[in-house]
Parts: C-alpha cells; structure tokens; sequence
C-alpha cells in the first residue's frame, strides 16, 4: 500500500513510534527511525526492519529538543531517500505533579518535546510535500488532547496544543493533497506503562492484575490496553490513499475513554 514512499517517524525506538515504524515498512515504505536510546539496540531494530521487511532504514540522532536537528531529521530523508512523505510526529513524554509542585524547567521540556518539535518537523517537511502534491502528517496526540486528568497540566497542555496544531496544519495544506490527522490513544500496551505496575502494584498493596484494571485503566471503559498494532493500523490507514478525504481529524482509539 505504500511502495516507494518514504516515512519519517520521531520517537520511533520504542513503543508506538517502533510500530509505526515497522507498519509502514510492512506496507513497503522505506522508513526513518529516530528517538534516544542504547545505539546497539537502535542498530538492532532498524536492521531487524529492513530484514523482515526489505525495505531501507535509516537513523536520525535527532534530538527534539534541538530544532537544527528536527529539520536535520527531515532533510536526511529527502536527500537519502528522495522524499519525506509521510511525517509522524511521535516523540513524547510524562510528568505527574500537581501545579504548585510542577517544575518550570520539565513543563518547557514537555511542552518542547511533545508540541513544539511537531510544529518544527512539520514545517520542514510541508515544502517538499506541497512540491509533490502529496503528504501525510500523522500526530501521536492522545485522549488527553481531548479531556483532561489532574496532575498532568504539561502533557495534557501540550496534546490540547498538537490538537490545535493538526487542525491549522490540515487547513494550510487542504488544497496540495497532504492531509493532517491526530491519533487520539486512550492507554496503550508499551514498556512504559508496562514497567510502571510491579512498583505501582507494591507501593499500592494490590496485584498487578488490580493495578492495571483500577488504577491505570480506570478512565478506560473497556478496561483493555490498546495494543501499539491496532495504533500502527490505524496511521497505516491515515496514510493510505483511501484516507486522502480525512484531514484535520482527532482519531480516537481509547476503548471509549472520551465518550464518558
Ligand atoms: P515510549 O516511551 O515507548 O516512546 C517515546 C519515544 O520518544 C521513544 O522512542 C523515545 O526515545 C522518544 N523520545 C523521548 N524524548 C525524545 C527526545 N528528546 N528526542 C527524540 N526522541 C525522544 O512511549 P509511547 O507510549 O510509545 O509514546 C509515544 C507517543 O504516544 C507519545 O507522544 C505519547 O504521549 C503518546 N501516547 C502514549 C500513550 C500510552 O498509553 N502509551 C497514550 C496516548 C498517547
């Protein structure tokens, strides 16, 4: 389904991003990973891509904290692979603290990692789309674009910001076939959730089964992870031609979260 396109995904080490990743190298695109972590186990997903798939994979050191590279990012798929297609921003992560106790420096940090660094990647990336008259800019938002959660005021901010973000993307680029979605997960299966529950589970004298029934999926009605493949799927679809009309859209994927 997308044979010689060219899809670039931030945060794509781990998790959702991997996924993503590994998704649209199934679909035939040739993929840039980026994110942080050991440089042995990033060399090991990205040719561990390229064999199950015989696709072409890079790696981007970017840092989303650091704009050059955000552009850097871009601009190595377009000269190492012709094109930045398909943009995923994905890169994103937590802090839980009530405002009062909430530091400065981690609410600029997140803001920068998890809004800023979209708008960054997505304004590199919208010359060579528009020059190609196709483009796909997927954004990891989550159901906390949609709602809020106490003690979550960067996160949420921001993902209310990559909302925002997604709509005026899919408004400027309406009429040079790029279309702007936002993935909208309730929680998702991923080694960060997963390592949470045994500590969680301790400190809280529960199971682990409890743990993740009542404490961490109980905004989630069908009390389920999601898994990262049903989300890869889904960007899957977004970027597909048959999706060319959906633009500007939340996509929710959170076992009913906000429809509460
Ligand atoms: P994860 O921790 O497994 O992956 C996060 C990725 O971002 C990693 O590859 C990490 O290296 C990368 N990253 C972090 N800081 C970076 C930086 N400064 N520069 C470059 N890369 C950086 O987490 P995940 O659960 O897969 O989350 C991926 C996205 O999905 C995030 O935007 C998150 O907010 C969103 N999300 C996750 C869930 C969930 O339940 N897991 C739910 C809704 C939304």
């Amino acid at each position: 389904m997308l044979k010689g396109k060219v899809a670039v995904v931030t945060g794509s080490t781990s998790g959702i991003g991997l996924a993503y990743a590994r998704a649209f190298a199934e679909q035939g695109a040739n993929v840039v990973i980026n994110g942080l972590g050991d440089a042995a186990a990033i060399e090991a997903e990205r040719t561990k891509i390229e064999s199950d798939f015989g696709v072409k994979a890079l790696y981007s050191d970017a840092n989303m904290l650091n704009a050059e590279e955000i552009g850097g990012m871009v601009k190595l798929a377009e000269t190492e692979f012709g094109a930045c297609d398909i943009l995923v921003n994905n890169a994103g992560i937590q802090h839980v603290a009530p405002i009062e106790e909430f530091p400065i420096e981690t609410w600029n940090t997140i803001i920068a990692i998890n809004l800023t660094a979209a708008f960054i990647a997505t304004r590199a990336a919208i010359p060579g789309m528009k020059a190609k008259k196709w483009g796909r800019i997927i954004n990891t938002a989550s159901a906390h674009a949609l709602v809020g959660s106490p003690f979550k005021s960067a996160y949420v901010a921001a993902k209310h910001g990559i909302a925002g973000l997604t709509k005026v993307t899919a408004l400027e680029t309406a009429t040079f076939g790029i279309t702007c979605n936002a993935i909208c997960p309730g929680y998702v299966w991923t080694p960060l959730v997963e390592k949470q529950i045994p500590d969680t589970a301790k400190a809280r004298g529960m199971t682990e089964e409890q743990v993740k029934r009542d404490v961490i999926l109980a905004a989630q009605p069908t009390k389920e992870f999601i898994t990262v493949e049903e989300v890869a799927a889904l960007a899957v679809f977004l970027a597909s031609d048959n999706a060319r009309s959906i633009t500007g859209s939340m996509q929710q994927i959170d076992g009913g979260w906000v429809a509460e």
